[in-house]
């Protein structure tokens, strides 16, 4: 059995998310992340990137980039949250999700984008619900330029 199934998610409620369908410990692989491997120069070139936040897209190295944005990509439906339970991880072309905490069966999967503060951080609100969540889709080393109680953390982490 698949340790993760899809359903409706509480996070996107237009959307749909990966649920845990037993518990999970921390550090284990829980699905491979696929897509296309394209040059940079591709994604460079193809309007869809224009964004300067494309979900779907992936930084392999200085030549490659990974293009999720497929219907075979069942992980491009783990939503972001700001209390992220998993993330990404990477190795030559290939990248996977990875247990960060111990996940509950029945608790939704989540990650961290990992966007950068900009001026349009506004564009990506989350709705993550967590305790912690600072309203926004963007990585947690960034979060304190939002919310300064955000700074604390920061330094307790490190
Ligand atoms: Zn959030």
């Amino acid at each position: 059995m698949k340790p993760y199934k899809i359903k409706k998610s509480n996070i996107d409620r237009n959307g749909r998310g990966l649920y845990a369908t037993k518990n999970i410990k921390e550090g284990t692989k829980i699905i491979d992340y696929i897509g296309h491997v394209i040059t940079r120069k591709q994604s460079d070139e193809n309007p869809k990137f224009d964004n300067n936040k494309p979900i779907y897209l992936f930084n392999l190295n200085n030549r490659y980039d990974l293009d999720g944005d497929v219907s075979w990509n069942t992980a491009r439906l783990i939503n972001h949250s700001c209390n992220n339970n998993a993330d990404y991880e990477g190795k030559g072309l290939k990248i996977w999700i990875t247990a960060i905490k111990d996940i509950k069966k029945g608790e939704e999967i989540t990650c961290d984008y990992g966007f950068g503060y900009d001026s349009d951080y506004k564009q990506f609100p989350c709705k993550c619900r967590s305790k912690n969540c600072c309203g926004y889709i963007v990585r947690t080393e960034s979060r304190w330029r939002i919310n300064k109680k955000f700074k604390k953390n920061l330094r307790i982490n490190r």
